[in-house]
């Protein structure tokens, strides 16, 4: 019994029938890599590499992309590193890369994998470096764009990763069209992760910088849960894996939910990662997936909580 303690709080991801969840961390800086490293993560799910561009006039060179890229890939050898392409624009503003023209709405401007329309060479840059990187590497790279709407933008994503030399490409979901049409974009990419703080924030038309508004985007939403099922049942019809990197993957009951909604991997902050993996390693996937239908047939994210704990019998 010890030793299955024990593996419950190192090993991989797992629901308590053996069903595997790898558990990632999201990074936004080189800090984040030790907390990573130190939490028994499984490899990285979000690589914001937003955190190499800020304050600064131009973009950084290849050679420093390429430096900060082969280190997170070498501190996961034989792991997944997810690494999403620049995310400029609304919450994430960079002083190099102004929106084209005047916004009355910058969340819903230019801004994602939209900037690159008119800024590919930021783009080739940056793919043609995280390829330089993974050469040779013993971790597996996958490349994610943010902020994608449909298949247009994906098909040009995955085009432009291809001609870098990049394998594996994949979406972010965090826009409710993506959301739905996510049968049709599983066709398209390699896979998915869904952007739980976006997703809430489009899906209530709620500002997730307003805090007046939290309400709004809690991730306990059955609207939000009903997206995040159709991301995931749209991915498993083309067998493709469908990821979560948004805060819901912290909160160890959400977590849980998200599982049964056929989430198959977690990523979240690093400090999160033992909790998450302790509440999984109690319920079967069975489990998970009825607290999932309870938390969809619930009126309210308060209910949907409610519901959801009341089919966990493992929570403490
Ligand atoms: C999200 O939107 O949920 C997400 C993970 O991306 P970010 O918070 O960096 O926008
Ligand atoms: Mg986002």
């Amino acid at each position: 019994a010890r030793q299955a303690l024990l593996a419950a709080a190192t090993g991989p991801g797992r629901t308590a029938d053996g069903h595997l969840v790898p558990l990632l961390a999201n990074v936004g800086g080189p800090k984040d890599l030790e907390a990573a490293l130190a939490n028994g993560a499984e490899g990285v799910g979000l690589y914001r590499t937003e955190f190499l561009f800020l304050d600064r006039a131009e973009p950084p060179g290849a050679e420093e992309q390429e430096a900060a890229y082969r280190a997170v890939l070498n501190a996961f050898p034989g792991g997944r590193v997810v690494v999403r392409t620049l995310d400029a624009g609304a919450d994430k503003p960079l002083a190099f890369l102004p929106p084209p023209g005047e916004e009355p709405n910058p969340a819903l401007g230019e801004r994602g994998l939209r900037m690159f329309r008119v800024h590919q060479e930021v783009m080739s840059a940056q793919l043609g470096a995280l390829a330089r990187a993974a050469a040779g590497s013993r971790a597996k790279l996958q490349v994610m764009a943010p902020m994608v709407a449909g298949t247009t933008e994906a098909e040009w994503f995955v085009r432009a990763c291809h001609e870098a030399g990049l394998h594996e490409a994949g979406i972010m979901i965090e826009i409710p069209a993506a959301a739905l049409r996510a049968a049709d974009l599983a066709r398209v990419v390699d896979f998915f992760s869904i952007g739980t703080n976006d997703l809430a924030q489009y899906t209530f038309a709620a500002d997730r910088q307003l805090a007046s508004l939290a309400s709004l985007q809690d991730p306990w939403q059955p609207a939000l849960l009903d997206l995040v099922h159709l991301a995931a049942t749209g991915a498993r019809t083309q067998a493709k894996g469908c990821g979560v990197c948004g805060e819901a993957a912290a909160d160890p009951v959400l977590a849980c939910v998200l599982v049964g909604l056929g989430v198959t991997s977690l990523s979240m902050g690093a400090p999160a990662l033992p909790a998450v993996r302790a509440t999984l390693a109690r319920h079967t996937r069975e489990q998970c997936e009825v607290a999932a239908t309870a938390a969809r047939a619930a009126p309210t994210a308060q209910e949907a909580r409610a519901a959801a704990r009341a089919h966990l019998p493992g929570l403490s």
